[in-house]
């Protein structure tokens, strides 16, 4: 049984993390994305500035082999498995976009860090 000191803990703790939420929020605001569909950067086989054709990575069916697919796996079996109620007040406000950049002169392609942003969009600027 948890005593009720520590559930006014809890409390405290959610309210100073939705304060901190609303913050951020005010921070990101006006997170519209706008990446253009050909883009100059750094190609790293290249070692120079090329042009670089910008696309979104689809998300793949998760690998029975990788760790978070195990640990999902490990986590939900037995009893109490899936499906599991959703983590009440810690919705993420943004969204992470992974973005896939080919290179038009070697066309390999490469994946920086992904970021995150409240709508995302790829395309000419109206
Ligand atoms: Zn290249």
């Amino acid at each position: 049984m948890r005593s009720k000191e520590d559930k006014t803990a809890v409390d405290l703790h959610f309210y100073i993390t939705s304060l901190l939420r609303v913050q951020s929020t005010a921070i990101i605001k006006e997170c519209h994305m706008l990446r253009p569909r050909k883009i100059k950067r750094y190609c790293p086989s290249c070692k120079k500035h090329t042009i670089h054709d910008v696309d979104k990575i689809k998300k793949k069916k998760a690998s029975e082999l990788k760790q978070g697919q195990r640990r999902f796996r490990r986590v939900t079996s037995g009893y109490r498995g899936f499906p599991r109620p959703k983590p009440e007040g810690r919705e993420k406000i943004t969204r992470r976009v992974g973005l896939k950049y080919t290179c038009n002169v070697c066309k390999k392609s490469h994946q920086p860090a992904s970021l995150r942003a409240k709508q995302f969009e790829i395309g000419e600027k109206k």
